[in-house]
This record gives C-alpha cells, structure tokens and sequence, in this order.
C-alpha cells in the first residue's frame, strides 16, 4: 500500500435519544445558528420541532434556510453565503441528507470568502477557512456526514463537480436510525446503491499487499447486501436502519481506503448524466456501475473482479477462466440491484441516446482523463452511457 495519515476529526454521535446532546455540542461553537435543510421531510416527521425546541434549551438566536434541492444547487449555496454574512452567523447545522450537508459545507466555506463559491467547486480556487458547522442525518447513503466532500451543481451551465478542502468536514454528526424511518422505499434503495457504490470505487484501486482493506470492503458489501431485503420488507426496523446508516458512514469516511486510491470514474460519469438529467444520485450509479466494470476489465485486472466475485457474489469459480469468472460476479451485482428494485438503464428515466455526446462532455470538463483503477477518456465514456441505455 502507499504512505498515508489518517485524519478525521468529525464526532459521530450514532444511537437512539442522541439528539439529546445537540445543544451541547452547538453551544461549542455559538448560538448564532443557520439551520439548513431539503424539501420538507423533516418538517412533516417532526425532526425539525425536536431540533428547534433542543436548541431553545441554549438560548439559541435561529436562523432558517429550506429548500436545498436533491443535487443542491449553487444558486442556494450562494443565498446561504449572504444570510451568514448578512446575520453574522457563528454555527451551520445541517439536517437532512446528504444534498443539505453538501449545500452545508458549501455555505460553510462561502461564508468565509469573498470568492464566488463556484469558483471553488470548480478549483480555480481554493478553500481557505469556513464556519463550524454540524450535522443531523436523516438519510443513509453518501457518507458525506463524516468526510469533508461536497457535490454541487449549477444550472446554468448543467454541469455537477465534487470539491473538498480541510476546513470542510463536520464537527459533529448526529445519526440516530430512528431518523431514517420515514425514508421512503425509492431514496431508501438509491441509498443503498451509493454506500455499496463507495465502496467498490474503494475496492478498485491499484495498490498492493491490501489485504484487510479488502476485508473490510467486503464486509461492508455483503452486510448491506444481507441486510438491504430484509429493511425493504420492513422500512420502520430499527436494527436494519441501524446498520444500514452506520454502513453509509463507515463506506466513505476514508477508513476503507487507507493506504491506496480508489477509482470514481463512475462517480464522474453519473455526475454528468445527473447534471444534465437530474436523476437520483444512487439510481444513476445502479445503472452505470456494472457497465463501467464490464467496460474497463481485461485480462491484466481481471483478477480483483475474481476475488470480488467468488468472495462477495459467491461465484463458484471452479473449471471457470478469470474473465468468465469476472462476468458472473458483475451480472450478480447487476441482479442483486434489480432484486432490491433499483433502475438498471437510462430509459428507466427516459434518457435515451440523444444526450450521450452532451453527458460525455461533462464527463472530461475537469480533466481530459478520469479514473484511477484504468484511465478513461470521452471514448469511454460514450461507450459505457451507450451500454446504458
Ligand atoms: P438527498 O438528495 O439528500 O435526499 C433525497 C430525498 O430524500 C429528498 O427528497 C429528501 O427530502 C428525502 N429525505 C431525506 N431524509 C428523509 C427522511 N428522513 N424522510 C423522508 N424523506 C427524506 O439524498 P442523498 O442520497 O443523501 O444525497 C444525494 C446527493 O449527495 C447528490 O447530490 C450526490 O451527488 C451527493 N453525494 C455526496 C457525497 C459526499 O461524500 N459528499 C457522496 C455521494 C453522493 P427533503 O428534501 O424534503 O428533506
Ligand atoms: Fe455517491
């Protein structure tokens, strides 16, 4: 594996009642405090009054900002800039998924600059300080409750780009499963693909000698995969929530990836077909992840799909070559999604072929090359939307 540190300074308060010591952790940081939040969910299933009333208990001076789209936007991350600098706000608590903790951590780091926001998801500039800001969870899925990414989209020029800086990982994280009851069934499965998603962009890396970074990525997959039915069946059981949430988190807070780099080519593809679609984020990645694998295996790679395969899709890989084995663990990934309900091609959400060219231009707008495990090109990112119809 490569040299690495490991950092991650967010406090992760998990478990049933742990709202309870909000106040507390806010009171670290100032009661002049921006709420943040989505469409509404949490208004209709009462987080939202048990956040506020906690944060009368300390006196609180609340601020509100609603309406953070599913793909936030940079519109509203620029109207949360103005209100945190016009009100002098000294906290953000994000509550919701991880498109409000996006837009957080974006208002965040805006709040601290007079440069553009904009400017900095698209790395012209950088990030140089940002506001404390913390987090109530309402929806597992990206992990971005205890990393320091942000996904942003502008709708201007249809274009969605991922930036991260030091100063943007939460202080705090409050994740009780309980939040999660009311995900519907849809974002409750959309979830799922993105955790399990994270971690196969983990598990395709090009370091050796990974060996129990390998075992933790599979542990993660196959306890979602054990899990995924039996919450499907049953949406309001805390233990499945319970373990569906703590997955999310441990998929992408960067303990399953120390010592090496990951892929997120697919990651960059779906963010394009959702920049100019505005798809779901996980049904995007259910569509394109088996396509992405079938396209960039070969016979020099082949063995990693081998060991995903046979240990996590229990492929019997006697009297079979690599390859064939490879193929049989990824149309075992592509059934499992198909058995969970998740959308397997673009016609699902009436793409069809006429804005292949547009989403493959969106794909190389960062960088003419994308992709860790095997570079890619426009080329290729033609060919897997094309394989997604
Ligand atoms: P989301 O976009 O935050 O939320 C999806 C939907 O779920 C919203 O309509 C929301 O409604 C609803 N919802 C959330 N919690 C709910 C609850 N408890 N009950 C009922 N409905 C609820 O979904 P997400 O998958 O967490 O976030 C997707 C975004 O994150 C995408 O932009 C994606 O690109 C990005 N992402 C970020 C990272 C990262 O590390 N930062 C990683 C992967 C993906 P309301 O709006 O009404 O609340
Ligand atoms: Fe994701």
């Amino acid at each position: 594996m490569e040299n690495f540190t490991y950092y991650n300074p967010t406090k992760l308060i998990f478990g049933k009642g742990q709202l309870d010591k909000l106040p507390k952790e806010v009171d670290q940081y100032g009661r002049k405090v921006l709420l943040v939040y989505g469409g509404g969910s949490i208004k209709r299933n009462g987080i939202f009054d048990n956040v506020f009333e906690k944060l009368k208990e300390i006196d609180a001076n609340i601020f509100e900002l609603g309406g953070v789209e599913p793909n936030p936007r940079i519109s509203t991350v620029r109207k949360g800039v103005e209100i945190c600098k016009q009100e002098g706000i000294e906290f953000l608590l994000a509550i919701g998924g991880g498109s409000t903790i996006d837009c957080t951590k974006a208002i965040a780091a805006g709040a601290k600059t007079d440069i553009d926001m904009w400017d900095i998801v698209t790395k012209k500039a950088h990030a140089t300080d940002a506001l404390p800001f913390g987090t109530v969870l309402t929806l597992a899925a990206t992990g971005s409750e205890m990393n320091r990414g942000s996904v942003i989209t502008n709708w201007e020029t249809n274009e969605k780009h991922g930036w991260g800086s030091p100063y943007t990982s939460p202080k705090f994280s409050i994740l009780d499963p309980t939040h999660t009851f009311s995900v519907p069934r849809d974002q409750t499965i959309y979830g799922m693909v993105d955790m399990m998603s994270h971690v196969l962009e983990h598990y395709f890396h090009q370091a050796d000698n990974t060996p129990i970074q390998d075992r933790f990525c599979e542990s993660v997959l196959l306890t979602v995969m054990e899990t995924a039915p039996k919450l499907l069946q049953d949406l309001e059981n805390y233990d499945y929530r319970e373990t569906i949430m703590l997955s999310g988190t441990l998929a992408l807070n960067d303990m399953l990836s120390m010592g090496f780099r990951g892929d997120w080519a697919t990651h960059n593809l779906e963010h394009a077909v959702s920049a100019v679609h505005d798809i779901p984020h996980g049904g995007g990645l259910a569509i394109i992840f088996p396509n992405w694998m079938k396209h960039v295996l070969d016979d020099d790679n082949a063995s990693r799909f081998k060991q995903l395969a046979v240990r996590v899709f229990n492929v019997d890989p006697i009297g079979k070559t690599e390859r064939e084995i490879a193929l049989e663990g990824i149309d075992k990934l592509r059934e499992f999604w198909n058995s969970i309900g998740a959308p397997s091609k673009f016609a699902d959400y009436a793409i069809n072929e006429s804005s292949i060219e547009e989403m493959a231009d969106k794909t190389v707008i960062a960088r003419p090359a994308y992709g860790n495990f095997k570079q890619l090109t426009r080329q290729d990112s033609v060919e897997i939307f094309r394989a997604s119809l």
